[in-house]
């Protein structure tokens, strides 16, 4: 067989590693045209390696992988963008891995998704340069939540469907959005949202990051927004889970032995 049958060319952001027997590294990376896949970099912890500078996590790189019997192999690998500034201190690194976990819960292997690849691109690109690493990051999980099909309805009610009114209301993470103050009281489970909040959320929301960038949020503002993204997204993953592994006890229940 040709060797083009057994080598083939990717774009990719590293989001995790570890370390596999004495000098190699497994990487999961997420891929344009791919989504998430695995590779292994053979001898990538050895002083000497050429590839090791350019598989550091949240760098971007052209590899030429080589498909293996389990793993595919990197062959070669040129850095596409390094993001350096999020491993020049602490808090932009723990930013990126936060960006980088979240898009690594939501998604399966092998499941292709240029929106998202696009997305993680462009949220790394924002971190190196925002003056505003917390709204950043809310920014960044409003659109993840949009592209991976769970964008939370700030603009009518999600019981009644009404249109929401500039009042205070109330929000669930179960129901995906902003319940109206007539319909809020009846649903449990349901936290209340003042305006002001809304509004941020409406903004992060439809807006650019560019203009966004220009937005002064303050500390208690973004906690608050915080709070409510963060009990949405687990809503959301833990559902995911759930029926991830609703999926694994039908798959075992009527093809036993698998
Ligand atoms: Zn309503």
């Amino acid at each position: 067989m040709p060797a083009s049958e057994h080598v083939y060319r990717i774009e990719a952001v590293v989001l995790r590693r570890h370390d596999l027997g004495e000098a190699d590294r497994i990487l999961t990376l997420y891929a344009r045209g791919y989504g998430k896949i695995k590779a292994v970099a053979k001898g990538v912890r050895k002083p000497a390696s050429r590839k090791a500078g350019h598989l550091e996590l949240f760098m971007q790189a052209d590899l030429l992988l080589s498909q293996g019997r389990t793993l595919d192999v990197i062959t070669q690998v040129q850095t596409v963008e390094p993001f350096l500034a999020l491993r020049g201190d602490l808090e932009h690194t723990v930013y990126a891995a936060h960006f980088v976990e979240l898009l690594d819960a939501f998604t399966e292997e092998a499941d292709e998704n240029d929106r998202l690849y696009n997305l993680l691109i462009s949220g790394l690109t924002w971190l190196c340069k925002t003056s505003d690493l917390q709204r950043t990051a809310r920014y960044y999980e409003l659109r993840l939540l949009d592209a991976v099909g769970y964008r939370p309805q700030l603009f009518e009610c999600v019981v009644g469907g009404e249109k929401i009114q500039p009042r205070d209301q109330f929000y669930s993470p179960q129901l995906g959005g902003v319940i109206c103050p007539d319909c809020g009281p009846n649903h449990s489970r349901t936290r209340p949202l003042a305006l002001g909040q809304l509004k941020v959320l409406r903004y992060l929301q439809t807006h650019s990051f560019e203009t966004v960038e220009q937005l002064n949020l303050s500390s208690a503002v973004c906690l608050e927004a915080e709070r409510l993204l963060h009990d949405t997204l687990t809503y959301h993953l833990e559902r995911r889970l759930r029926s991830a592994a609703f999926l694994q006890r039908l798959r075992y229940e009527t093809r036993p032995g698998q």
